[in-house]
């Protein structure tokens, strides 16, 4: 950088420098202490990170999760998130609702365990979730022997299944949406939608 310092300019910086310097002379050293006392360790420090993708909509950007041991409760704890610069789709961006992923991730009303209302029950209970796959497998099942169509009303092969639908998640990798579409299609479901429209 090119600095145009005249010889008045040069006298006037000259002079403020040693009154700096006069300043720490006496005692006001302790400034420059109490400022360090105030810098805070990098936030990152000894993280895990994982790649993962927004939740949120059918744009599916990459985000990094950043984890530690949490020194209150002793468990894994998310406490930053943000964009993957790597990522494709948003080099490193995060519109507002993404940026706010922490707290969705943390938030004590989120839901980690599937749950199920049995006949006749008020109340929601939490299942394992080998109990709520089995449970879907054998909806699934029943249903698509009892509505499965294969010949229409004039005898032309249709093969499809109209009381079943599937609301796929577009946040996925293509190898995942590929598997999903060839699932689906392949039981005869033809309700079968997703933010992205696979
Ligand atoms: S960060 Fe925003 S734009 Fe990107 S997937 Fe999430 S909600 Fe969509």
């Amino acid at each position: 950088m090119n600095i145009d310092l005249t010889r008045r300019g040069f006298l006037r910086l000259a002079g403020a420098g040693v009154a700096a310097t006069s300043l720490g002379a006496l005692g006001f050293g302790e400034a420059e202490a109490a400022e360090l006392a105030h810098v805070r360790d990098f936030k990152l420090t000894a993280t895990t990170e994982a790649r993962n993708t927004c939740p949120y909509c059918s744009v599916a950007c990459g985000v990094i999760l950043y984890s530690r041991v949490d020194e209150q409760t002793g468990k894994k704890r998310i406490f930053h998130i943000e964009g993957d610069a790597d990522h494709p789709t948003n080099r490193g961006t995060l519109c507002p609702k993404g940026s706010a992923l922490k707290d969705f991730v943390n938030a004590p009303t989120r839901l980690t365990e599937p749950r199920v209302r049995r006949p006749g029950a008020a109340e929601f209970e939490p299942i394992s979730w080998d109990e709520a796959l089995d449970k879907i497998a054998r909806a699934v099942k029943d249903d698509r022997d009892a509505n499965f169509m294969s010949l229409n009303e004039t005898g032309v092969p249709v093969n499809r299944w109209t009381t079943m639908g599937f609301l796929a998640a577009s946040a996925t990798t293509n190898e995942t949406a590929w598997l999903t579409y060839k699932v689906v299609r392949s039981m005869g479901i033809v309700g079968f939608d997703n933010q992205a429209r696979v």
